[in-house]
């Protein structure tokens, strides 16, 4: 049985073949490929990161202590830095285009449907005065549902999905709990189909429990529906549970990147090393102490 639910009968899961992919389909191109990124608040440059890339289907762990740039580099790729004041310059490609040379309303469709995110607290990023289903409708009839009731039936599919009853669609954001609404975020990116997930710190603000269920459901995204993860946190414990490869950031640079075990077990930097010692019990996440 699946984690993420059933086949959906009017719709097509994301390795469908269609229009996702670029030009090599053999899951060799990255899903999202950064070259020279740098962004900055006037002469401060806060992020700077010479190459950095997501890999088709791959979970890529982005860890390092608060300030360090996690959260302005995921803000580059959805276009959305220049509205905190930030510039940006370099290039981010996502399925054959260059994001940071996209016109806004190319960028709008990117980031409403191609790339989904989940934030540390989504019930905020929710538009209050709307209840959970109009929310799924509207983003549904913006991008590709023909009608309220196609939109209604993607949106009751998504959250069966990740386990949530359907009754919710009739709840304001603020009758949600904070589990419930990270889920709410992921059942959107699912009914969206969007091919990539960015994640910033989507379980710090939940208790250890119901943070290895969104680990887990993040897992399933990717075994399932082949999505593609940023995965941002502090927290280099909840990064070694969940993620393939592991980018270490400090002060705007990537100071130590690799596969996650390689990363836990012989970590080469120093200050990864400290991130390290730091983890009480790497590999044992949602367990508690
Ligand atoms: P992280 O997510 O790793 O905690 P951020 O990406 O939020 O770090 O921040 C990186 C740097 O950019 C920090 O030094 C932070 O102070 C700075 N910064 C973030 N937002 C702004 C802003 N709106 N104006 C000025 N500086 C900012
Ligand atoms: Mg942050």
């Amino acid at each position: 049985m699946s984690a993420v639910g059933p086949e959906d009968p009017g719709s097509r899961p994301i390795r469908d073949g269609l229009d996702h992919r670029g030009p090599v389909a053999d899951g060799s191109m990255p899903a999202i490929e950064i070259h020279d990124l740098s962004i900055a608040f006037g002469a401060r440059e806060v992020v700077r990161l010479e190459h950095l890339e997501v890999g088709e289907g791959e979970i890529l762990g982005l860890a390092g202590e608060s300030g360090s740039g996690k959260s302005m580099t995921a803000l580059a790729i959805l276009g959305l830095a220049p509205t905190v004041g930030a510039t940006v310059r370099g290039t981010i490609r996502f399925e054959g285009r260059d994001l940071l040379a996209l016109s806004p309303r190319e960028l709008r469709d990117v980031r409403g449907r191609r790339i989904a995110m989940v934030f540390q607290s989504p019930i905020a990023s929710f538009n209050p005065v709307f209840r959970v289903g109009d929310l799924f409708v509207r983003s549904l009839l913006l991008h590709g549902a023909r009608n309220r009731g196609e939109a209604r039936a993607r949106a009751e599919e998504a959250l069966r999905g990740v386990l949530l009853a359907p009754d919710l669609l009739g709840r304001y954001p603020h009758q949600l709990s904070g589990g419930q609404a990270q889920r709410v975020a992921i059942a959107l990116a699912l009914a969206l189909r969007s091919r990539v997930l960015l994640a910033d710190e989507p379980t710090s603000a939940l208790d250890v429990t119901v943070q290895a269920e969104i680990l887990q459901l993040v897992r399933a995204l990717r075994d399932e529906r082949g999505m593609s993860v940023l995965f941002i946190s502090h927290d280099l414990a909840v990064v070694a549970e969940l993620c393939d490869r592991i980018a270490v950031m400090r002060e705007g640079r990537i100071v130590e990147e690799g596969p996650a075990d390689d990363v836990l077990r012989a970590p080469r930097h120093e200050y990864t090393r400290a991130l390290v010692a730091a983890v009480p019990k790497v590999g044992r996440i949602g367990g508690g102490p």
